[in-house]
């Protein structure tokens, strides 16, 4: 897990952009649905236990399918009269559930790191697990290879040190190590990484960087991106290949959770619109185990965000523009940073500091920002976490919506600490929330004892008040801030309870199951315009997965266990475990 979607982008562009740049230039789409028509016989018939999702038709026996889409549900002799000759018929082993939908996730910023080891505070609970596991990671390795690390959480080892280069090179002497804070805006080496490096006592901190030091050596503390850049530079750059790899790989580990439609949430971030010319090269060289919806980056360095707007038209890449795979749809834009990395925007003070960060925007500048987007006819998707952010972005959303009237599901992502009067005018102003709901789980606890304390730790990822408020709230991973999980989000949404300590963050927040599970299926569509996703009902598509229990009639507790054995897009099969 790490904290925030966007402050390690130099850095990940930094060491990918010689196989992004070796990717796809023009936009093609694909179109494998084109010229399949829906026909009045079903092509395909699945037969079994079916869990639709659907309130007004909980349960079926049965499902007709033409064309990708289904034309009948029911009982099986409901079906009989769309059986022909040419109906194939299946029975997979396990219940029939719709496709899940992680409204906010990132592929591309998740590349940077996607191979490197998980040394999150779940795989190790104790900080001298974290050494373990470099050390066992290094008497693995070839000699001189790196070893590298993600998601290491000082946060969640309160009272235990600094992780230091003299610790790292204890259990690593020969190997170079690299570890990562889940923020991001760290990372932490030791001897044999410097010295790959070449970065000595005597290196000067580069503008905007840190090399920490204590007494003059340095310390292995290595912050920000111009003294990150340093260190990565120093790593064989993933190829081409490499990357197309590790879409892939992020999109069947979608798919393994039942995931059937994401929505990229930072596409351009890196390499602009190659990164979609990409999605779209790789879905028509062979059909993508996930639709992807995309969310066009708003800032790039060196350009203004008009120029931005203006190279994605230029592409033609307009709203909604793409195939039944690849679309674009949502101009991003990224209010403030992360709250467990302190770096999120609050009215009030962080424990034991004097501010609450700040925006990233001057006020002109947010609303210009926004305008862009709403002028070229896109869903706005915008980064807000603090209470603050969340109070900044929405005073220019309620200046500027009223000016463009339309069906656009603007959003607003994470919405973490919300106040009743912003979840009321959210939903005045046609604005949904997208919660990161396992905050909660890992980092409520966090929150609670020693950055925000608890009274506004009960405010954090407030679905159900989002609910009684008249809004369409969904529930997202930001992967890889988090695995992509969509059921353990749910159980949080249902259960908000802590990891750390078992207890239960606000149960005043909790909300009912089906609440929970419409925040992963329909609202989630809902909010990527994918109005024909969510439900197994007749006009959606037949996106489905098989699971090994049914969510909509079993324990919540149960529900990260359920495992998925099969997905299918449009009626055939998209993955299998
Ligand atoms: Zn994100």
């Amino acid at each position: 897990m790490s904290h925030s979607c966007c402050s390690t982008s130099p850095v990940a562009r930094a060491h990918l952009d010689e196989g992004l740049s070796a990717g796809a230039t023009g936009v093609e789409p694909a179109h494998h649905a084109r010229g399949v028509q829906v026909g009045e016989r079903a092509d395909l018939l699945v037969v079994g236990r079916i869990s639709t999702g659907d309130p007004s038709l909980p349960s079926a026996e049965a499902m007709a399918v033409s064309g990708g889409q289904i034309i009948g549900i029911g009982t099986k002799a409901d079906m009989d009269a769309l059986v022909g000759p040419s109906t194939t018929t299946i029975s997979p082993d396990g219940v029939v559930i719709p496709g899940l939908v992680d409204p906010h996730m990132h592929i591309w910023t998740s590349l940077l790191s996607l191979t490197w080891t998980d040394m999150s505070h779940e795989r190790c609970p104790k900080f001298d697990d974290v050494l373990a596991l470099v050390k066992a990671e290094a008497q693995k390795a070839a000699p001189g290879q790196a070893v590298l690390g993600k998601h290491f959480d000082p946060i969640l080892y309160p009272g235990e040190p600094v992780l230091t280069r003299d610790m790292l090179d204890q259990v690593a002497p020969d190997n170079p190590v690299l570890v990562m804070n889940s923020s991001g805006h760290f990372f932490y080496g030791n001897s044999a990484m410097f010295a790959a490096a070449n970065v000595t006592d005597a290196t000067p901190d580069p503008p905007g960087g840190v090399f920490g030091r204590t007494d003059g050596r340095l310390n292995g503390t290595i912050g920000e991106a111009p003294a990150q850049l340093a260190m990565i530079s120093a790593l064989p750059k993933p190829t081409q290949q490499d990357i197309v790899a590790g879409i892939g790989q992020i999109l069947n580990t979608a798919a393994r959770r039942g995931v059937t439609s994401v929505r990229e949430s930072a596409t351009g971030a890196l390499a602009g619109v190659g990164e979609y010319a990409l999605l779209h090269q790789l879905n028509g060289a062979a059909r993508l185990p996930v639709r992807v919806s995309t969310a066009q980056f708003s800032v790039v360095d060196g350009k203004t965000p008009a120029q931005v707007a203006a190279d994605w038209a230029a592409a033609g890449v307009t709203p909604f523009s793409g195939d039944e795979m690849v679309r674009a749809d949502a101009w991003k834009v990224i209010t403030d940073g992360s709250n467990q990395g302190r770096s999120g925007y609050f009215m009030q003070p962080y424990m034991g500091e004097v501010a609450g960060g700040k925006a990233n925007w001057t006020p002109e500048g947010m609303h210009e920002v926004l305008g862009i987007g709403l002028d070229a006819g896109w869903q706005l998707m915008v980064h807000t976490n603090g209470d603050a952010a969340i109070e900044f972005a929405l005073t220019a959303a309620e200046d500027l919506l009223p000016k463009y009237p339309g069906d656009l599901r603007h959003r607003f992502e994470h919405v973490s600490f919300a106040t009743d009067d912003q979840l009321r005018r959210m939903a005045a102003a046609g604005v949904s929330p997208s919660f990161l709901m396992n905050h909660v789980y890992f980092w409520g606890a966090a929150f609670r004892d020693t950055i925000l304390g608890p009274e506004r730790a009960n405010r954090l990822d407030r679905l159900k008040s989002a609910y009684d408020a008249g809004l369409r709230p969904s529930i997202h991973s930001d992967f890889d801030v988090t695995d992509i999980d969509p059921l353990l989000a749910a159980r949080t949404g249902v259960q908000r309870r802590l990891k750390a300590d078992g207890s239960v963050l606000n149960p005043a927040e909790c909300v009912t199951p089906e609440q929970a599970l419409a925040a992963i299926t329909t609202h989630a569509a809902w909010q990527i315009h994918a109005d024909d996703r969510g439900t197994l009902a007749v006009g959606k598509l037949a996106d489905f997965a098989v699971a090994s229990d049914d969510p909509w009639s079993s324990d919540p507790d149960g529900w990260p266990e359920i495992e998925i054995s099969e997905t299918y897009l449009g009626g055939t099969p998209a993955y299998q475990a």
